[in-house]
C-alpha cells in the first residue's frame, strides 16, 4: 500500500485544532485559544511536487535513518537501562539525547496519521514501552539521571540529584520534548500510551515547581510550549499556569541564580526587547510567550513579543530567514552583526523561527509574519537537510571558501552529529508543513502559503473545499478554487507576499536594488478585480458559489537585493532572489571560484527551469565579471540546494562593483 510519490493525505491535528468545548472562562474562545485557528493536517491534501516530495523523503528515508542512529548510539538502550531492562552506563555525550528519540517519534507520528504503517506503529509502541519503563514511580523521567546521577554525560553538566544544576542538566528540556512528542503521537494515533507518560511527568513537575515550591527555571526552554500542548490536550489549567510560571520566573533572581542573557534569563521576559543569547532557546521561549499572549490574552506578553520580533526582523535576520549569527554560544549577534562565512544559523533556530512566526500570525492576523515564515521555510530551513534526506547542516552559512569547516568540522552536510538536535528537529518539522497553509477565523478564510493541493474547511457551518494549482516556488501563478457545498457568504484572504510588493522583508534590513514594473494581479472568475489589501492579504468578501475561481498572479522577475548599510558584511554586495527563493553561486557551477564574482547592476540575468538539476530547480544565468573586470559566466542555484556536489566555494552575497578598494570592502 504505497502512496503515489507526490500525493500525500495529511491527517494530523496539531496545536491549533483542539476542541474548544470545555475551554476555561478566563481564556479566549477558539479552537487553539488563539484568535485565528490553523486548518489542521487532517483537512489538507498536497498534490505539489516540491513539499510532498520532501515530506515523502522524510517519511521513507530520514525517519528510519534517525531511529537507526538512535539504536546504534545507545539512545534507545538508555531508556531500557533506566528502566532496569538492561545493565550498563548511560551511552552518549549529551544530557539531552532522550529528546532525539522523542523528536523522531513526533515526526513518525505525523506520518502514521497520513500513512498507516503497522510495522512502524509496533516499533514506536516498543520504544514507548521502554520510555515508560524508564519513568520512575513518581513520574520522573530523564535517563542519564536515573541511570547514574553521579556520572554526567558531559563535563559541563554537574553531577547531583534531581533538579540540581537545572541550567545545564536539561531535565526540563527533556520533559518539554517529551510533551511535544506525546501530544503529536496522541493526536495522530488517538492512543494514550505515550501521552500518559507525559502527563505523569508533568504532574510531578507541577507538584515540584511553582509559587511556594521550587522556583528554578530550565536552562534550555521548550517545556513551556510542551506544557501548553498538554493543557490543550487535557484542558487542565495547571499546565498552562506552570508554562507561564516558568516564563515569569526568568530574570527573577528570587529563587534561582540567574543564568544571564545566554539563556534569556537576564531580565523579566516582558521587559525584554532585544533577541539575545542562544538562538534556539530564544525562539522556543518567544513561541511560548506568544502562546501566553494568545491563549491567556496577556497584553504585556504581546507587547514584548512584538518588540522582540521587530528587533529580529529589523536587525538580526539573514536574507535566508536564518537567525543566530554567532558560533560562539550558538547565539544572536549584536544588531546588524550578520557575517556570511561564519554565519551560524542553526537549523533548529530556523525551525523555531517558523514556529514563532506562525504563532504571531495566529495572534494578529498579519501576513508579515507569514512573509518571514515563508522566507525561512524555502531557504534557511530546508537548506538544513539534503535532497536525499540523509545528511544535514547544523550551521547554515551564507558563504564558503572551501576551507573553513563551518558544519561542526565539516565542509558539507553530515549524516549525524554528537549533538543531533538539528537532524531530529528536521524530522519532526517537515511533515508538519501542511499545517501552515490555511487558517480561519469566524467567517474569514486565510490562504497563507502557495502549495498545490486542497483542503476541506467549514465556513459558517458550510463545508468548503478550497484548492490550489501552482508551480510555486518557481512560478507565481496560483489558481484558487473555492467550492462551498452550498452558496455562502464569507471572506477569503489571500496573502500577497511582501516580496511581490517590493518589500523582501517587513523591515528596512533588506531592500530591492532594482525596480519591478510587473504588478500583482487578481482575477475572479476570469475577470480582473481591484486588490483590496488588509494586513498583507487581498480580501475578497462575497457570496461564494461552486465553481468560483480566483487567479492570483505574482510576477517573479529576478530581483537584486541589497542590505541595510549598517550590515557591514554585505556592504557593496548584492544577492539574487526570485519569488521566495534566495540564490547563491556555487563553485561547481562556476569554474570553482565564486568569491571574486561581480554582478554589476546593469548585467542582464535570465531564469531557466532545469528539470534534471538538483531535483528540478530554476537557475539564474548571466554574463558577469570578476573583480578586475574579466569576463565570467554566472550560474546561480537556489541556496537551499547547495553543497550536494562536493565542497567548495559558495556565496549568497556577491560584489556589486569590480575592484573594490580595501576601505570599501
Ligand atoms: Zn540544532
Amino acid at each position: 500500500m504505497r502512496y503515489a510519490a507526490n500525493i500525500l493525505k495529511i491527517s494530523l491535528v496539531l496545536i491549533t485544532t483542539i476542541a474548544a468545548s470545555c475551554k476555561p472562562v478566563k481564556h479566549k474562545e477558539g479552537k487553539s485559544g488563539y484568535a485565528i485557528t490553523a486548518v489542521p493536517f487532517t483537512n489538507v491534501t498536497l498534490t505539489d511536487d516540491f513539499w510532498a516530495r520532501r515530506i515523502e523523503t522524510n517519511r521513507t528515508v530520514t525517519i528510519s535513518f534517525g531511529f537507526k542512529k538512535c539504536e546504534e548510539e545507545g539512545r534507545i538502550r538508555n531508556f531500557a537501562r533506566a528502566g532496569g531492562l538492561l545493565d550498563g552506563q548511560y551511552e552518549g555525550k549529551m544530557p539531552f539525547d532522550d529528546t532525539d528519540v522523542y523528536k523522531i517519534i513526533e515526526g513518525a507520528s505525523y506520518c502514521l496519521a497520513i500513512h498507516p504503517d503497522k510495522e512502524l506503529e509496533k516499533y514506536i509502541d516498543g520504544i514507548i514501552e521502554k520510555i515508560a519503563a524508564a519513568q520512575e514511580e513518581d513520574g520522573y523521567l530523564c535517563t542519564w539521571k536515573t541511570i547514574n546521577p553521579d556520572k554526567t554525560p558531559a563535563n559541563w553538566v554537574k553531577p547531583g540529584p534531581r533538579w540540581h544544576n537545572l541550567g545545564a542538566s536539561h531535565e526540563l528540556y527533556n520533559a518539554g520534548h517529551l510533551y511535544e512528542a506525546a501530544y503529536a503521537h496522541y493526536k495522530a494515533t488517538g492512543k494514550k500510551n505515550f501521552l500518559n507518560v507525559a502527563l505523569k511527568n508533568a504532574d510531578l513537575i507541577c507538584e515540584t515547581f511553582g509559587p511556594g515550591k521550587k522556583l528554578d527555571v530550565p536552562g534550555h526552554q521548550i517545556i513551556e510550549t510542551g506544557l501548553v500542548k498538554l493543557y490543550l490536550a487535557t484542558q487542565k489549567e495547571k499546565y498552562l499556569d506552570l508554562a507561564k510560571f516558568f516564563l515569569d520566573q526568568r530574570g527573577n533572581a528570587q529563587g534561582h541564580k540567574l543564568y544571564g542573557s545566554y539563556s534569556q534569563d537576564h531580565k523579566p521576559v516582558v521587559e525584554q526587547d532585544e533577541a539575545v543569547g542562544h538562538a534556539v532557546r530564544a525562539v522556543y521561549m518567544y513561541a511560548a510567550m506568544t502562546d501566553v499572549a494568545g491563549i491567556m490574552d496577556d497584553s504585556s506578553y504581546r507587547a514584548a513579543v512584538e518588540k522582540i520580533w521587530d528587533n529580529v526582523v529589523s536587525k538580526k535576520l539573514y536574507i535566508t530567514g536564518g537567525i543566530g549569527a554567532r558560533h560562539q554560544g550558538e547565539s544572536f549577534g549584536d544588531n546588524y552583526e550578520l557575517p556570511n562565512l561564519t554565519a551560524y544559523n542553526e537549523t533548529c533556530a530556523a525551525i523555531g523561527n517558523i514556529y514563532w512566526n506562525h504563532r504571531m500570525f495566529l495572534l494578529t492576523g498579519d501576513a508579515k509574519y507569514i512573509d518571514v515564515l515563508e522566507r525561512t521555510l524555502y531557504n534557511g530551513m530546508i537548506s538544513g537537510v539534503s535532497l536525499k534526506g540523509d545528511s544535514f547542516f547544523y550551521p547554515n552559512c551564507l558563504e564558503s571558501n572551501g576551507k573553513y569547516k563551518f558544519n561542526m568540522g565539516s565542509l558539507t552536510r553530515q549524516p549525524w552529529f554528537d549533538c543531533s538536535c538539528c537532524p531530529t528537529n528536521v524530522i519532526r518539522f517537515i511533515p508538519s508543513v501542511p499545517n501552515y497553509i490555511y487558517a480561519r477565523r469566524d467567517d474569514s478564510l486565510y490562504v497563507n502559503l502557495f502549495i498545490s493541493g486542497k483542503a476541506d474547511i467549514e465556513m459558517n457551518k458550510t463545508s468548503v473545499e478550497i484548492s490550489q494549482e501552482t508551480g510555486y516556488p518557481w512560478d507565481g501563478k496560483v489558481i484558487i478554487k473555492v467550492e462551498p457545498e452550498a452558496s455562502e457568504r464569507f471572506t477569503v484572504n489571500i496573502r500577497v507576499p511582501g516580496w511581490a510588493l517590493n518589500k523582501p522583508v517587513p523591515s528596512d534590513l533588506y531592500r530591492y536594488a532594482d525596480e519591478n514594473r510587473e504588478k500583482v494581479t487578481l482575477k475572479l472568475n476570469a475577470k480582473p478585480i481591484d486588490i483590496n489589501m488588509n494586513k498583507g492579504f487581498a480580501v475578497i468578501e462575497r457570496k461564494w458559489s461552486k465553481g468560483d475561481v480566483v487567479e492570483l498572479n505574482l510576477p517573479m522577475p529576478i530581483r537584486r537585493v541589497i542590505a541595510n548599510e549598517k550590515v557591514k558584511a554585505d556592504l557593496n554586495k548584492v544577492t539574487l532572489v526570485r519569488g521566495p527563493v534566495v540564490y547563491c553561486a556555487e563553485g561547481v557551477d562556476n569554474d570553482k571560484k565564486v568569491l571574486d564574482m561581480v554582478i554589476g547592476d546593469d548585467v542582464e540575468l535570465k531564469a531557466e527551469y532545469r528539470k534534471d538539476l538538483l531535483g528540478g530547480v530554476t537557475v539564474i544565468t548571466g554574463d558577469v565579471s570578476d573583480e578586475t573586470g574579466g569576463k565570467r559566466e554566472l550560474l546561480a542555484i537556489p541556496y537551499y540546494a547547495w553543497s550536494h556536489r562536493g565542497p567548495g566555494e559558495m556565496a549568497v552575497w556577491l560584489s556589486r562593483k569590480p575592484v573594490l578598494s580595501e576601505t570599501e570592502r
